[in-house]
């Protein structure tokens, strides 16, 4: 009897020779085991965790070809050629197919000359669709985005539920389905509604090492955008923002400015929303600037920031939207400013939620957020405690601004008891702008006509700016010393615990972004880069990637991704055995890109050394 094919065996050669990867990334190779096993499975794994692998590999190895259902129909182009060119059969079925294309790819299926299939919740849910799968020689479904089936996850389809019919109508098929979800209620759901049998699961660790996480109080949001985006002129980032107006603004601002940015909403038309995703997708456009509202389909890997200009809801949403950046493994940058003025905006939601218990939900995850954003420790391991989990190594610079000593907590205990002396002078009764005027001792002409010039608190705090005051009273805010009303004319009160910083001398200290010294912050830098390589080469490789992506009217990452080129930029490889070394390049992608990427090395290294033998004489 032929010995049964394992991750180990067969599964390691594939994966050396068809993807170029030396090894497996943790989990790897046991959910390929469980396929191979013909077991149903769940996995559940970060982003950039390598899930299209646990079933790519299988589906080369495995007689028959495997099912890939996913929602994305705007990006299922892009898979079947990133598979195509790592040497997969692959194609896909969905609405944008002309009926002579389909006519091609239900042949193949029928034909059993597919590896892998992507197909949409909706195609696969139809009943001719149906009986072409019966008749086909199927090895198993892998179901990507799993977590659309769950109405409590963020992104619930509810055509996602007619894939319960994988398991009924095609009992003998495993399933393995695929989230980055981490929440347990999603998980739990996934199986049920699905109707895994005895899945084996997987839980990676939700630790993203490439990601550095930094918090900033917020200011001016639109100019603090365009500051850090000036600041990586090339670099794809991502930023959001709460609404479609701020969304159009900060697009403009930046256009505006020279940078290649393109706003993304559900307010655009679907034409529109459909072109920018695929500009940036495909690196025409370094920045998207979107709301979170709407299924924006993000498949690139080299995502080098992502910037938040508006507080998130909670914390599951901040990580899955952070978890687009540095898909690679390369370092990647996570920015959130924070302004207590987005909590009101958040409330104004929560709190006409109905039910009691759901809005009592929604509250906590909103504080568990904003203890995250106003935390004194690493927010690495705040992030991890979330999601259950203890961060095993020591936190490095590289982490996060706390750990790289940017944030400093100063004892500002008489700061706030002014700003609280003034609102309970004037008796609860007024918004951040009146209070501030009082302590800065603004005599407008509200203040004076109420007299509150003339109270022991008016210009107690005149030595310091306006700013300053109001990342006092944020701090307030976020401490819960004090809160601010709903409607449209919001007003400060006290909170009970306000009492004893008035009157029983309890402490108050607030977190302030400390300008880091330029050799820390290099430190931070390095402490996240690998060795070094040659820059020039690299963007040199860059643009070529650019010329054969546009060339085959494919993203550039189906070429090679940023890892890979870096790689190459290190080691410099000038022959096909040197080249077939660099992780990610495997035959089919050095049939095909090979000889390009060797000549344009070759070349850099005649000019280098023409270079320093001109430079020596
Ligand atoms: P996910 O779908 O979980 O977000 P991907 O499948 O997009 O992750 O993989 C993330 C990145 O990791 C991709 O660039 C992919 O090529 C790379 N990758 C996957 N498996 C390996 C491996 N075994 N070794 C090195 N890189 C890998």
């Amino acid at each position: 009897m032929e010995a049964a094919a394992t991750a180990a065996g067969e599964g390691r050669r594939v994966l050396r020779e068809l993807f170029g990867f030396a090894d497996f990334m943790p989990h790897q190779a046991e959910v390929v085991d469980a396929i191979l096993a013909g077991r149903d499975a769940l996995v559940v794994m970060p982003t950039g965790g390598g899930k299209s692998l646990c079933y790519q590999l299988p589906a080369r190895m495995l007689p028959g070809t495997c099912l890939v259902i996913s929602p994305l129909i705007s990006l299922m182009k892009d898979q079947v050629d990133a598979a195509a060119t790592t040497g997969l059969r692959a194609a896909f079925l969905n609405s944008s197919l002309t009926a002579e294309a389909r006519r091609g790819v239900e042949a193949k299926l029928a034909d059993g000359a597919l590896d892998l299939l992507y197909v949409s919740p909706e195609r696969f849910a139809m009943p001719d669709f149906l009986a072409r799968l019966r008749r086909a020689r199927l090895s198993f479904a892998a179901v990507d985005e799993a977590h659309c089936i769950s109405e409590w996850g963020h992104d619930f389809r509810p055509d996602y539920l007619d894939l319960a019919r994988l398991v009924t109508d095609f009992p003998r098929l495993p399933v393995a389905a695929f989230t980055a979800t981490a929440t347990a209620r999603v998980q739990d759901d996934i199986v049920a509604r699905l109707g895994l049998r005895d899945p084996y699961r997987v839980r990676a660790s939700f630790n993203r090492p490439n990601l550095f996480y930094r918090v900033v109080p917020k200011d001016r949001p639109t100019d603090q955008v365009f500051r850090f985006v000036q600041a990586r002129p090339g670099e794809a980032g991502i930023v959001y923002r709460t609404t479609r107006r701020d969304v159009e603004r900060t697009a403009a601002a930046l256009a505006r400015h020279g940078v290649r940015a393109l706003p993304y909403h559900a307010g655009l038309d679907d034409e529109v929303r459909r072109r920018h995703q695929e500009a940036f997708n495909r690196d025409a456009a370094d920045v998207i600037v979107a709301t979170i509202a709407f299924g924006m389909g993000i498949d690139k890997s080299n995502v080098r920031y992502v910037v938040h200009g508006d507080l998130p809801k909670n914390i599951e949403g901040y990580y899955q939207e952070t978890g687009r950046a540095g898909r690679d493994g390369e370092p990647a940058h996570c920015l959130l400013l924070f302004g207590y003025g987005d909590l009101a905006r958040i409330r104004h939601f929560i709190d006409p939620i109905p039910d009691e218990a759901e809005r009592a939900r929604a509250l906590a995850m909103l504080r568990e957020m904003v203890r995250f954003a106003t935390t004194f420790a690493c927010r690495r391991r705040r992030l991890l405690a979330y999601f259950g989990e203890t961060l095993d190594a020591a936190p490095h610079p590289g982490c996060c601004d706390v750990c790289a000593g940017e944030v400093e907590r100063i004892d500002a205990t008489r700061e706030a008891q002014m700003v609280l002396s003034a609102i309970a002078r004037t008796g609860g009764r007024f918004g951040i702008g009146h209070i501030l005027a009082i302590v800065t001792g603004e005599a407008t002409e509200r203040v004076c006509r109420l007299g509150h010039d003339r109270l022991p608190t008016f210009g107690v705090g005149r030595d310091h700016d306006r700013r300053h005051w109001r990342l006092v009273v944020d701090n307030l805010l976020a401490q819960e010393l004090v809160r601010q009303t709903d409607g449209e004319y919001p007003v400060l009160e006290l909170e009970p615990a306000a009492r004893g910083v008035l009157f029983g001398g309890e402490p108050v200290s607030i977190l302030r972004t400390r300008r880091a010294p330029a050799a820390r912050r290099r430190r931070a830098a390095a402490a996240t880069d690998e060795a070094p390589y040659d820059e020039a080469l690299f963007e040199r490789l860059r643009t070529l990637r650019r010329a054969l992506a546009d060339e085959q009217g494919v993203p550039s990452y189906v070429v090679f991704n940023d890892r890979t080129l870096r790689e190459m930029a290190r080691t410099r490889p000038t022959t096909e055995a040197a080249l077939l070394e660099v992780s990610g390049v495997g035959a089919a992608r050095l049939a095909r890109y090979g000889a390009a990427f060797l000549a344009a090395i070759r070349e850099a290294e005649g000019g280098a050394r023409g270079g320093a033998v001109n430079g020596d004489q």
